[in-house]
């Protein structure tokens, strides 16, 4: 049985991924420092506690399995602290990802999916954005993002690597098994912030802006269902396995949902009446994001299937309710 290293697998979407991997028929191996995931969501595969940013522990890892490929979702993630953290963000999520690259090519590993992300784009400037938008990142998570697809490509390059670095948009939702789920600390992301506003858990829900020049005047995003996510990274594989081109590519819905409308969609499905203010813009918040996910389509054969605001949030929801 094909066996492959899930870097970063106790984690929102890397948890999501192990479950599709395992139910496509792989054998799963987790290795993750528990910095931000959470054992009890390893479900699918053993646990290997253990640093990205460990040279020796990553080498031993290799050592004591033969992988087929690697996913690689391990990586601060947080804008905010990116500023404010610069060399954090780059050790962690450049020689992390460098360290798994020396081990995959010592080991003639050949495939890695590596997590990307909307932010490597910066302020887009169209409505849809496509895999031609220009890379401008403006932060240093994107920024670090940039970097390590750049590195990818050398390696690939030089090692005969495949690669697919899928760029997410906004990932949301939980398992409708609710065997795994959302579970940050802080939380910062919107809807698992508004359905803590509907069970009083915090006060008001802020609205971080309301005079876009968008249609209601609140930011849009496009939200994908972590489950439509952890397809798609099966699909990445199963693209590179038979063949398939290396590529970096959109994994959204091609659809953009305002704050207000998530504020709606939250209120019907919780039943309460969620509290709500207008506060000012959050800095470095562009007006929309919203994915031309064409490409991972047509190249991977995969399409969203989970990705309505009604199912996002009753996923989340019914999660929410079960974990916290
Ligand atoms: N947002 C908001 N109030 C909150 C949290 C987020 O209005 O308490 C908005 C935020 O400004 C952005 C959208 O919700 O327009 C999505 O934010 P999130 O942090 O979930 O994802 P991002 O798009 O920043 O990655």
């Amino acid at each position: 049985m094909d066996k492959v290293l899930v870097v970063g697998g106790a984690g929102y979407i890397g948890s999501h991924c192990c479950k599709a991997l395992a139910a496509s028929g792989r054998e799963v191996v987790v290795f993750d420092n528990l910095s931000t995931g959470h054992e009890d969501l390893c479900l699918w595969a053993p646990l290997v506690k253990g640093d990205v940013c460990d040279k020796a522990a990553v080498s031993q890892l290799f050592e004591d399995h033969q992988f087929s490929a690697v996913f690689h979702f391990a990586a601060k993630s947080l804008v905010g602290e990116s500023a404010a953290k610069p060399a954090f963000y780059w050790n962690t999520n450049v020689s992390g990802t460098m360290n798994l690259l020396d081990a995959m090519v010592h080991h003639s590993v050949p495939n890695i999916i590596f997590s990307s992300t909307a932010a490597v784009y910066g302020e887009p400037d169209r409505p849809l954005i496509d895999e031609t938008q220009t890379l401008a990142p403006i932060n240093t998570y994107g920024r670090t993002k940039v970097a390590c697809e750049q590195m990818i490509r050398s390696y690939a390059e030089a090692h005969q690597l495949g690669y697919v670095c899928p760029r997410y948009f906004n990932a949301a939702g939980a398992d409708a098994d609710l065997e795994t789920g959302e579970d940050h600390s802080p939380e910062t992301h919107v809807i698992p912030i508004l359905l803590e506003a509907a069970r009083g858990i915090r006060g008001k829900f802020s609205i971080f802006g309301d005079d876009y020049a968008t249609s209601d005047g609140t930011a849009v995003r496009d939200y994908i269902h972590v489950t439509d996510l952890a397809n798609a990274h099966v699909a990445a594989l199963d693209h590179l396995v038979l063949g398939g081109e290396s590529v970096a590519v959109n994994l959204g819905t091609s659809q953009g949902a305002s704050v207000k409308e998530l504020i709606e969609v939250a209120r019907t499905t919780t039943g309460k009446t969620i509290p709500t203010e207008v506060a000012p813009r959050r800095a470095g918040d562009p007006a929309q994001l919203v994915a031309d996910a064409t490409k991972a389509q047509t190249l991977f054969n995969w399409k969203p299937t989970n990705s309505t605001l009604e199912q996002i949030i009753d996923d989340a929801w019914r999660w929410h309710l079960k974990r916290f």
